[in-house]
């Protein structure tokens, strides 16, 4: 069954339950079906049936679910924008994607401008749909994208990978496995601010021990597909899904309070993220009584923090995974137990049904066991390509042979190598993408906008770590077209304002030094050895 089915059948049979918690506010399944509904016929009216992309811009309100459902009950894939994204960067992802309808849950920043249709989606949650044409929808099929999602591109512009209906019911189908193997923890009634919920057959959890149904964390923004994880997986086993906003996350007491009453029984997070609570002496299992699982992905998962989970939730599991974008989350997993902590590395597991992970030599020669190469993932999750963008897609996807039969596969551009069980072990970046904080970001993409900056000449940009090798910060560098004005603090404030205007806050560098020179390589690119050294 695929997931819009899965979750009709929940709205169906047990429409009261909570699909979603966000600040307060709830929002059920019916809501959430007949919503969605009302929406599909909306946007159905609205646009031809050209399965042309819906943007859906806002953060963690219910009515973003009413909206990514909306879009693909009427054939259209969805682009979730967050709110952290500044105005040009949204027109140009509208633009690029050549959207021509934006479903505003927040209101467009004033200087986005685009010739898209905007609705106004405030009221979708409480099924107000905005006054318009409707016609009868139908919903994606298996073979076209159900979600595009863009991610930090080297050129200066994010790409939108696509993400077929079929792709992600595979993921969700196996993300769900990994939730049902772990050990109930015994539910007491009075633990779950909400109550129980009833039973109604399509949680294999909720039929077969009477507990309530699983409540999953959301901590990711919608723009990122760690998200995917827990908003489908939550779903499409009519789960609770409980967002946590960017406002909580920088509050450690409106954190603390916030998870307190959550009630979350299956954690998806970064491990940035997890690391953040571990700060908080009172993050453990009596904070979270019904936490049994901890799923991980997006970066690495430091041996000191599945240690520190597994020591405070001593009931829980701890499940590093891996994987892009471009192959729907993730296709590895591992249960982290006792073996694992002695190596300063964790693995980052095996591949799952349907997906085959190879190691290639830079030639592109298949690598045996144990010898490091890049990690091509090839199988049932793989992306159809970057949207519009046949260029950027013929140099990362391909086709491999596996067991006889062409399969799609994704060159990852990460390091590592199977060992002789096929457990994956993660090894770097062959490229200038890192992680900071969970988030992807090409260090180009800055380097790019920071030369859009009034002034800027040339710039290069560093990621600095700490001894674990974690990306602690960014630094960046820049050459400027004439000697600077004021001292360096207030420059480098002046041009990070400006960069804020072109890019997410977590891509602009905390340190911004100006350089009379970028030094440069042999081939005219800006040495970032050279200014590696003269960083420490
Ligand atoms: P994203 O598309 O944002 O999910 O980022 C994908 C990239 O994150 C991968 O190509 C890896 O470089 C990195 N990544 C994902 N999962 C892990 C993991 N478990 N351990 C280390 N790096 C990871």
């Amino acid at each position: 069954m695929d997931i819009i089915d899965r979750i009709g059948a929940v709205a169906a049979r047990a429409g009261d339950r909570v699909a979603h918690r966000h600040l307060g506010e709830s929002l059920s399944y019916a809501q959430l079906w007949s919503g969605s509904s009302a929406l599909a016929a909306r946007i159905a009216g609205e646009l031809p049936d050209d399965g042309s992309p819906v943007v859906v811009y806002g953060h963690k309100e219910s009515a973003m679910l009413v909206a990514f459902l909306g879009a693909v009950r009427a054939a259209h894939p969805y682009i979730p924008i967050d709110v952290s994204w500044p105005a040009d960067r949204i027109s140009s992802v509208i633009d690029e994607s050549r959207a021509r309808l934006v479903v505003a849950v927040r209101t467009l920043p004033s200087g986005v401008s685009t010739a898209a249709t905007v609705l106004d989606g405030s009221g979708l949650a409480a099924s107000t749909i905005p006054p318009g044409p409707t016609r009868q929808a139908h919903p994606v099929a298996p073979d076209d994208p159900y979600y595009v999602i863009y991610t930090s591109g080297s050129t200066g512009h994010p790409k939108g990978v696509q993400i077929t209906s079929s792709a992600l019911s595979n993921f969700v189908d196996w993300a769900v496995s990994l939730a049902e193997i772990r050990v109930l923890i015994p539910h007491r009634a009075s633990d779950a601010p909400h109550g129980p919920q009833s039973s109604d057959g399509v949680s294999k959890r909720g039929s077969a021990t009477a507990e309530p149904a699983d409540v999953w964390l959301n901590q990711a923004p919608f723009s990122f597909d760690l998200s995917v994880m827990d908003l489908y997986c939550a779903l499409a086993t009519g789960a609770t899904l409980h967002s946590i906003d960017a406002a909580t996350v920088v509050s450690p007491r409106r954190l603390h309070d916030e998870l307190a009453s959550s009630d979350v029984s299956v954690w998806v997070s970064t491990p940035s993220f997890a690391d953040l609570c571990l700060a908080d002496p009172g993050f453990d299992a009596s904070l979270l009584p019904r936490l049994g699982l901890f799923l991980f992905c997006g970066e690495t998962l430091p041996t000191a923090t599945a240690a520190a989970l597994r020591e405070r939730f001593p009931d829980a599991q701890v499940v590093n995974t891996y994987g892009p974008t471009e192959s729907t989350v993730a296709v590895t997993s591992v249960v982290i137990g006792p073996e694992h902590l002695a190596a300063a590395t964790l693995p980052v597991g095996r591949a799952k049904p349907g997906t085959t992970i190879l190691i290639r030599d830079e030639s592109g020669a298949a690598l045996p066991a144990n010898q490091p190469g890049e990690i091509l993932i090839a199988g049932d999750t793989v992306s159809v390509g970057y949207l519009h963008r046949p260029d950027l897609t013929a140099g990362a996807f391909t086709l491999v042979d596996v067991d006889g039969v062409p399969t799609p596969a994704y060159r990852t551009g990460d390091l590592g190598h199977l060992d002789a069980d096929g457990m994956l072990h993660f090894g770097g970046r062959l490229d200038g993408q890192i992680k900071l904080h969970g988030y992807r970001i090409e260090l180009e993409d800055v380097e790019n906008n920071l030369r859009r900056v009034t002034g800027v000449q040339q710039a290069a940009v560093l990621a600095v770590r700490n001894e674990s090798g974690v990306v602690t910060h960014l630094h960046g560098f820049v050459q400027l077209a004439s000697p600077p004005e004021g001292g360096p603090l207030a420059v480098a404030t002046a041009l990070k304002k400006e960069l804020r205007a072109y890019v997410p806050d977590y891509m602009v560098p905390k340190l911004l030094t100006v350089v009379d020179r970028i030094p440069l390589t042999g081939n005219g690119k800006a040495d970032r050895r050279a200014l590696l050294a003269r960083d420490t």
